[in-house]
């Protein structure tokens, strides 16, 4: 759709604007308001900063919306829907957290938008459903992801028949090196303390477990349709080189920049063209050595779990996804310990898989997996010692 790449000033949806990735987007735009123009605005909760946005940028208080916390609130899916389908709408940026962004991430592809994506868990758990409307329609779909976006561009120096495999690259969090034993008492506080990220409580939990990088895998699986077992994980501490990707004839292309969001939110709004500001830009003097290092399944079982999920398919990134929120959630309000994250993902997931054919599967994949989840979560909790023994099972 060179159109919409041509259009000036691209007009953009900000969906999830007061989160993290939102308020990075609109730092973006604000640098560049003759590229871009925001047309909608959308938030659960902080309707303060919502405003303020809607007046900074100019946002018809009409598509300047609060949506509630979750999927379930009372009409926040049909009002993100609605703002995704905005006939005045060129880029839809999906910022919303977890798998309330599924509504956004449908409606957008659906009605021809250029969907930039940041909410990682639609894709997961809608999988087969939005690979289907991404077949049938014309919108596309850019990833707002680090390791994605770094794949997107890296994919660029040669064939998709060339490819032989792609390398994520993962930060192994803040508890890299620590052992299984090591990590049975391991605060809120410090899963909380990414050493190279500032991002949300949410996706810092699953980059503390690596349930991050295994969405993350799975989420690579559906933009580029390459198999699991050409997708491959290396802890990189450093956050420099956000991904790779290797050809055939050996050649490995990588992308590298300081760890900034701006880079690939920018890329995402306005790709393939590549904005005019050096976000992240290296400094090679200050760089020092970067190292690689194999990630350590046993102390984090969340990696392989996804591989499992994503292998098993159906609904089983769904329930992954769905009981992992309600995991991190229980997690944050200190209600189960660290490595019950991993064992409230992989109960959940013992129970079986279902096909996923039409978007209400996976409304119902994600429901069973949240009261498997929940269930579990109860059990785990009401432990006298409040501590698991996930390794014991
Ligand atoms: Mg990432």
């Amino acid at each position: 759709m060179p159109d919409r790449a041509d259009r000036m000033p691209v007009r953009v949806a900000v969906l999830g604007s007061t989160g993290s990735i939102g308020t990075q987007a609109l730092d973006v735009i604000r640098g560049h308001r003759d590229h871009y123009e925001v047309v909608a605005l959308a938030t659960g909760r902080n309707a303060e900063l919502l405003t303020q946005q809607a007046a900074e940028f100019g946002v018809d208080p009409e598509c300047a919306r609060l949506c509630g916390d979750t999927i379930a609130g009372v009409d926040g899916p049909a009002v993100l829907a609605e703002l995704a389908a905005h006939p005045d709408v060129d880029v839809v940026l999906n910022a919303v957290v977890g798998f309330a962004g599924l509504p956004v991430t449908l409606s957008a592809l659906e009605h021809g938008k250029r969907l930039a994506l940041a909410n990682k868990e639609s894709l997961i758990a809608g999988g087969p459903v939005v690979a289907e409307v991404r077949a049938r329609g014309n919108g596309e779909i850019v990833p707002v992801d680090s390791e994605h976006s770094a794949i997107y561009q890296c994919l660029r120096a040669g064939d998709a028949s060339e490819v032989h495999r792609i390398v994520l690259t993962a930060s192994g969090g803040p508890f890299r090196g620590r052992t299984k034993d090591e990590l049975a008492l391991v605060t809120v506080a410090d899963a909380l303390k990414h050493p190279t990220w500032d991002m949300g409580a949410k996706i810092t939990i699953d980059s503390s477990t690596l349930m991050n990088k295994g969405l993350e895998v799975i989420e690579a699986r559906e933009l580029f349709g390459v198999g699991f077992d050409a997708i491959d994980v290396v802890v990189h501490p450093q956050s420099i080189v956000h991904s790779m990707v290797e050809f055939h004839d050996g050649a490995t292309i990588a992308q590298l920049s300081m760890p900034d969001m701006r880079l690939p939110i920018g890329l995402a709004l306005g790709a393939p063209a590549r904005l005019p500001q050096p976000f992240g830009a290296m400094d090679w003097a200050a760089t020092g050595t970067l190292t690689f290092e194999p990630p350590d399944l046993e102390a984090f079982p969340c990696l392989a779990l996804a591989y499992e999920a994503g292998r098993a398919g159906g609904d089983a990134p769904a329930i992954l996804s769905g009981a992992n929120e309600v995991a991190v959630a229980a997690f944050l309000e200190e209600r189960i310990p660290w490595q019950a994250i991993a064992q409230v993902a992989a109960e959940s997931l013992e129970q079986g898989v279902g096909n996923v054919t039409e978007v209400a599967d996976v409304l119902e994949a994600d429901r069973v997996a949240r009261e498997r989840a929940h269930a579990v979560v109860a059990r785990i909790a009401a432990r006298p010692s409040g501590r698991t023994n996930v390794g014991a099972q």
